[in-house]
């Protein structure tokens, strides 16, 4: 059909890459004896939920992470068979689907507890969690003066079984940050009263900066999402590639005088007669409107500077004396080892993150291509 047969922007998405930064992570994690959870919530950080799982998978991930259930069980509906695990729900979820599809599931409440228990005595079998404690996050979680009351419940009740205790780090990203030894402890003072309570659990509670910086952190599971997309959560380098190209097309080239200005608002102008590109990909494909007049594309061999605004669907390159052919590939971003610009530089332009700047990939307008 012709909106995929010629997409004015696609995303690329190197499934080598996330093969290389799986490799890498769970080589890390098995130094110490971990097992490495692919995170793929948010359709795999908008590069396609099943696609990278199956990746991940062939590369030494011996689980996937999801948020929602509903996004667990669009990987069983692909027919994959690999430990998914799930934590974050409406009050109100059906969690049969689930547990049928041993799909584990995430319990920070008594309440949720029971409502599971319910439900698996209901479809006649075991549903499979992992109690959350709250270390210090303040987000899901079981806060610790209540986690004895909940891992007495759990211990106590035949239609769960209790796989792990996990938790999740507010700044892994900051080594060194106090909060991280003091998020562990609690966890470690967490799995004591587990274990007091007759359960013997997995522990995870690493996502990628703690897979990669911390090894004393990957407990039995370790759960890197950024990380196997090639993006580094970390000040220190690593060896990871990214996966993601998000890449258009020069559909037409002009040639305007100086004082001619550029799109809307007239922002720019021309200082000299030069040659204008036109590329169709705008704000509707995920080019940050606030990176009008703050970004430059690949072009031709080099960087090149998108001027005026950024329009919904298209975007305006100064090429100068140079006339690139119409068709010419335009880089916006890529891995950055031919010098293009990267999901990071963006995200450090518009003041956020390369994790929103990827997962805002996730759009019906921009067809994914896998390599
Ligand atoms: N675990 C949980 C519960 C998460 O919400 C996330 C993502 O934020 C991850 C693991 C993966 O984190 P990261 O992408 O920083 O590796």
């Amino acid at each position: 059909d012709l909106p995929d047969s010629f997409p004015h922007a696609e995303v690329v998405v190197d499934l080598g890459a996330v093969r290389h930064n799986v490799r890498l992570l769970a080589a890390r994690a098995a130094e110490s004896g971990a097992a490495t959870m692919a995170v793929v919530k948010a359709d795999g950080y908008g590069h396609g939920a099943v696609p990278v799982a199956k990746a991940a998978l062939e590369a030494g991930a011996t689980w996937l992470g999801a948020c929602s259930l509903a996004e667990a069980l669009a990987l069983r509906a692909a027919g994959i068979t690999a430990r998914v695990f799930s934590w974050l729900d409406l009050p109100e979820v059906d969690y049969a689907p689930g547990i049928v599809q041993n799909v584990d599931l995430s319990v920070s409440t008594a309440e949720q507890l029971a409502r599971i228990a319910a439900t698996a005595r209901r479809v006649g079998l075991p549903a499979r969690v992992h109690l959350k404690i709250d270390t210090g996050l303040s987000r899901s979680g079981c806060i610790p003066r209540d986690w004895p009351e909940l891992v007495k419940a759990a211990a106590a009740e035949p239609d769960v079984e209790v796989v792990a205790i996990w938790s999740h780090l507010a700044c892994a990203d900051e080594p060194g940050h106090p909060s991280i030894d003091r998020q562990a402890e609690r966890f470690r003072t967490a799995y004591e009263v587990a274990r007091e309570a007759g359960l013997n659990p997995l522990r995870h509670i690493a996502n990628s900066a703690a897979a990669l910086s911390r090894p004393d952190l990957r407990f039995d599971l370790v759960r890197p999402g950024i990380a196997i997309y090639g993006l580094n959560p970390l000040p220190q380098r690593e060896d990871l590639r990214p996966a993601m190209t998000f890449r258009s097309t020069v559909v037409l080239t002009k040639r305007i005088d100086a004082g001619e200005s550029v799109s809307y608002g007239q922002t720019w102008t021309a200082p000299r007669d030069t040659t204008l590109a036109l590329v169709p990909a705008g704000y509707a494909d995920g080019v940050p409107r606030t990176l009008s007049g703050r970004m430059s594309v690949w072009l031709a061999g080099r960087r090149r500077p998108v001027v005026g605004r950024v329009c919904m669907d298209q975007l305006v390159v100064d090429c100068g004396d140079d006339e690139p052919a119409v068709g010419a590939e335009v880089i916006l971003f890529g891995p950055g080892a031919d010098g293009e610009p990267t999901a990071r530089e963006w995200a450090d332009e518009i003041g956020t993150i390369d994790y929103e700047i990827v997962t805002g990939m996730y759009r019906p307008r921009v067809p994914r291509r896998y390599l």
